[in-house]
């Protein structure tokens, strides 16, 4: 059933009533099954937006990126990491070297501090890699849970769960993961996604938030995944 077409809510719906956490019914097991399954035919190999070349970039990238865009983080790196696409490298440019690369990104004297802190330990303590424990890569500055994430899932193939705002947004209003904040959120998706899709599972998740299940406005009327979706009443916007 599909209440898209019955009772659609006209583009004016308050953007607060479109992201209340908690606010719709959880989906079914058959539902979150079917739900990916659809994102999975749609795009059977997502990728990360962010461009990198190795483990290294891509630690750098995600560090990069917090509050930030992939597209903003991308044209910076672009001739960022053709400079310094190893920690040791990244070290040579100095605070000043690395700051002047990076100045279009937001954050980014703390960003910049903390990336050549990442690159010491690196160097210091990991034989210039990135170390693929969870522990060892939540140790580095700049590096929170969901940074480790990103590098255990896409540099280590780990079927990890990076929240960011879109997979919290999207959990919550589709039914499929409730909580109130990203950690309860990714331990409702480590349990009810099924092993078949975990490894894209947080890929797919970021996409569909990012241009269809957007934060002001769903696009339900265009959302292959609306007959799984427990958000009610879904808008008429394509
Ligand atoms: S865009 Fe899709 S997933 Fe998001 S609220 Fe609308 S129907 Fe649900």
């Amino acid at each position: 059933m599909n209440a898209t077409r019955r009772n659609p809510v006209p583009p004016a719906a308050a953007p607060e009533a479109l992201a209340t956490p908690g606010s719709s019914a959880p989906m079914t097991d058959a539902q979150v099954e079917h739900f990916f399954a659809t994102l999975r035919a749609a795009n059977p190999h997502p990728e990360t937006e962010l461009q990198f070349t190795n483990v290294f970039e891509l630690l750098a990238a995600v560090l990069l990126s917090a509050q930030a865009t992939d597209v903003g983080v991308n044209k910076a790196t672009r001739k960022l990491f053709a400079l310094a696409p190893t920690p040791q490298r990244m070290l040579a440019l100095g605070l000043e070297g690395l700051e002047a690369q990076i100045k279009t990104i937001g954050l980014y004297r703390t960003k910049a501090k903390h990336l050549l802190q990442t690159c010491r330990m690196l160097v210091e303590q990991h034989g210039g890699r990135v170390p693929r424990e969870r522990e060892a890569l939540e140790a580095l500055p700049g590096v929170g849970r969901k940074t480790a994430n990103v590098v255990l899932n896409v540099a280590f193939g780990e079927p990890t769960m990076a929240v960011d705002t879109h997979i919290f947004r999207v959990g919550n209003r589709t039914g499929l993961a409730l909580g109130k904040n990203p950690l309860a959120v990714e331990q409702v998706l480590l349990r009810r996604v099924p092993p078949a899709y975990r490894v894209d599972a947080h890929h797919w998740l970021i996409l569909h938030g990012r241009y269809v299940c957007q934060a002001r406005l769903p696009r339900c009327a265009a959302c292959q995944v609306a007959v799984d979706c427990q958000f009610q009443p879904k808008t008429a916007t394509r």
